[in-house]
């Protein structure tokens, strides 16, 4: 019934990083997707008590990361937003957009996790399909037994794969940068040239 198949890769990408891209082209490859739509939240209602940057030169990020792969496309949905954003309305959203397609949202091992803790869980799942994609230093013991925990409580289908494992962080780069230790091959140098030039991440 569905004549595309896209994902979505959700993330605050401060700073968009290879770990990112890596379980996202992975996903895209091993379930023959057509694209993968990168959604940058927006900013958050209590900006300077989370300190997070701006949506706007988060979303830059992305693009200019994207940039090569001509199946990865960046949706502005969230960044323009002056409400809080739930991920479930932008599903539906996306949704709305996109008929034909059904949706698979892309996540790490940390990130599934926390789905109970996101506003509609039990709609979310009706809506898309879950792919968690191993994250070094996220994958314990229970983890399986947490997943089907998830799926009984709310229903739906969560798949977990495994990606090339990279211990790449945005919180380990906005420290190194705060901290004048080297971010090269962690991340695109579009990117690392964009934090630069708008000297973003630096300390005090
Ligand atoms: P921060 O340290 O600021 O939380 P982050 O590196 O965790 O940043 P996010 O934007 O929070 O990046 O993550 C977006 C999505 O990408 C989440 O689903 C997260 O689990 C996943 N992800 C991030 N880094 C990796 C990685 N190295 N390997 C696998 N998945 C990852
Ligand atoms: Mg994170």
């Amino acid at each position: 019934m569905y004549s595309k198949k896209f994902g979505i890769m959700g993330g605050t990408f401060d700073p968009i990083h290879y770990g990112h891209l890596v379980i996202a082209n992975e996903v895209l490859a091993k379930y023959k997707l057509d694209r993968i739509i990168f959604v940058p939240t927006g900013n958050p209602p209590h900006k300077s008590v989370e300190g997070m940057t701006d949506a706007y030169h988060r979303y830059m990020m992305v693009q200019f990361a994207t940039m090569t792969n001509p199946q990865f496309y960046v949706s502005n949905i969230e960044v323009y937003k002056e409400e809080v954003c739930y991920t479930v309305e932008t599903i539906i959203e996306l949704k709305k957009k996109y008929k034909d397609a059904e949706f698979y949202f892309i996540t790490g091992t940390d990130a599934v996790l926390e789905l109970p803790t996101w506003k509609s869980p039990k709609e979310i799942l009706k809506l898309c399909k879950f792919i968690a994609v191993n994250r070094p230093g996220y994958v314990t013991d229970s983890y399986e037994e947490k997943i089907k925990i998830i799926m009984k409580q709310y229903g739906g289908l969560i798949e977990s794969i495994k990606a090339p494992q990279l211990q790449i962080s945005s919180t380990d780069i906005r420290e190194r940068i705060c901290n004048n230790r080297p971010t090269k091959y962690l991340l695109p140098e579009t990117v690392e040239q964009y934090i630069l030039k708008n000297q973003l991440y630096k300390c005090g």
